[in-house]
């Protein structure tokens, strides 16, 4: 039997195990379950994707795992296979805005800039991008 910690929320996953855990205090978490709005522009067991709330180019997108984990060091240990999952995800996003170049950004940690503990990959594309990064 499986003890459930209040904080999170279990799912089923066919590929990942019994269960995958969603924290219930992670924005990112709430988006994928449904429970905060977002613009979801893609979606399969294992990934959401939805624009950015605060664009910095004209395709900003924000690609999940539907799994809670911290940053990408984290989702890789856990699956190298959903890792390339959000990077799959990414090149269809693009190819579905006809993007020829993009670019794809993992922040890992406040000094980096992440804002968010949900592991997320930036696809931003549709106007020059400048390197190397601010
Ligand atoms: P990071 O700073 O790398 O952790 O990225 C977090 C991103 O989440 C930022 O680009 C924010 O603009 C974006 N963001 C924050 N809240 C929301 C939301 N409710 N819906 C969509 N994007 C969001
Ligand atoms: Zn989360």
């Amino acid at each position: 039997m499986q003890v459930l910690r209040q904080s999170q929320l279990f799912q089923r996953c066919s590929r990942y195990g019994n269960y995958v855990a969603l924290d219930s205090n992670c924005l990112f978490c709430k988006i994928i379950t449904g429970d905060i709005p977002a613009q979801i522009i893609y979606r399969n067991e294992n990934v959401v994707a939805f624009n950015d709330i605060d664009p910095q180019a004209p395709t900003h997108v924000l690609i999940v795992p539907t799994l809670h984990v911290e940053n990408a060091a984290g989702l890789a240990k856990i699956s190298p296979t959903l890792t390339a999952d959000l990077f799959v995800a990414a090149g269809e996003i693009a190819a579905t805005n006809g993007l020829t170049g993009y670019r794809t950004v993992f922040n890992t940690g406040a000094e980096a800039g992440q804002t968010v503990f949900h592991a997320h990959l930036h696809l931003l594309g549709g106007r020059g991008l400048a390197w190397p990064p601010g």
